[in-house]
């Protein structure tokens, strides 16, 4: 091992791919088809941190929850972000496991619940924009805005949903034990869906409170926290690009930070997706990180070797 810890944010398309539903068994075969990205930094001698998110698995529990509504008491949100981490690090966790044992790798694979820390003064909870869970009629979405005080918006044509807030995070509570699991030796899965959103209260108390966090935001403070070398985004597209899905759509292949920042500012980057990506990346080598990637599943051996993706550094 050299020492060196690596964050990989697996996309969404990690356990459900376009198209897909979600089913468990879907589930299962994408993660083991996602690892390889992670067996090549092994071998690599890193230390790995694997984040990952849960839109679509926090949006299929909301539906269960309206599902049964009446029935079971109602799961807050927060919670459901809780239990997905559970349930998509273990899918990782068994995967991986299996994998290690198939390459001859020793090595033990931990899911950390992990719970993270937001200003409650963050003006995003003042101005709620991540659409979340199903779409209501507008009778049930306005009553749900009545009686439980949820900020809903219309969608184009298919319905009203609910809208929450997406702080920025700030702090990892989790960190200390993180890196302990790394120096030990172990692979952790942390992070997941963003983390668990929690508010600090004045007595030092946490809380926590029904909004998301960007899961490339939270990596990037997660990789600050426990001193990684490099944080590696795997997505959907291979690049980022610029004037993007535009007759003159450029890819981005090297990047420095003062051009990331100046591109992110003209607005290439589409909020909710791509422009966390490089906010993150702009985050963690600004933080002291060396190396952002943001690149395809199956691109990580290549960018990570300066071949493929987009390569971000300092200058
Ligand atoms: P993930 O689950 O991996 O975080 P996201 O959908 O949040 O995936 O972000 C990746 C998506 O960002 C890509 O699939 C692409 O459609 C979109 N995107 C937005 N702006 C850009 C851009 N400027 N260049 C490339 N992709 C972009
Ligand atoms: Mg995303």
């Amino acid at each position: 091992m050299n020492n060196k810890v690596i964050v990989i944010a697996l996309g969404g398309n990690a356990l459900i791919r376009e198209g897909q539903r979600g089913a468990n068994a879907e589930q299962f075969e994408n993660v083991q088809r996602s690892l390889d990205g992670i067996i090549y930094c092994l071998k690599q001698g890193y230390r790995v941190v694997i984040t990952h998110g849960n839109g679509p698995q926090v949006g299929n529990m909301l539906l269960m929850v309206e599902a049964s509504r009446g029935s079971v008491p109602e799961i807050p949100l927060g919670v459901c972000v809780a239990d997905t981490e559970g349930a998509i690090g273990y899918m990782i966790q068994q995967s991986l496991t299996n994998r290690l044992r198939r390459e001859g790798i020793d090595r033990c694979v931990v899911t950390v619940l992990t719970q993270v820390i937001v200003d409650k003064n963050d003006k995003a909870f003042t101005n709620p924009t991540k659409p979340i869970g199903p779409f209501f009629r507008k009778d049930d979405a306005e009553r749900f805005q009545r009686e439980k005080g949820w900020q809903i918006v219309e969608d184009s044509h298919r319905g009203y949903r609910r809208v929450v807030a997406s702080p920025n995070p700030l702090k990892i509570v989790e960190e200390r034990a993180i890196k302990t699991l790394l120096e030990a030796g172990d692979i952790v899965i942390a992070a997941g869906g963003g983390g668990i959103p929690v508010v600090q209260r004045e007595n030092g108390d946490l809380e926590g409170v029904d909004v998301v966090i960007d899961k490339d935001l939270a990596s990037s403070v997660l990789a600050r926290g426990i001193n990684a070398e490099r944080l590696v985004m795997l997505t959907g597209v291979e690049q980022a690009c610029l004037n993007y899905r535009k007759p003159n759509e450029r890819a981005l292949s090297k990047l420095t930070v003062s051009d990331a920042v100046r591109y992110l500012e003209e607005g290439h980057f589409l909020p909710g997706s791509m422009e966390p990506k490089v906010r993150a990346a702009i985050n963690f080598l600004t933080w002291g990180g060396d190396v952002a990637i943001i690149t395809s599943l199956d691109g990580a051996e290549e960018a990570m070797e300066g071949r493929r993706g987009t390569i971000i550094r300092h200058v």
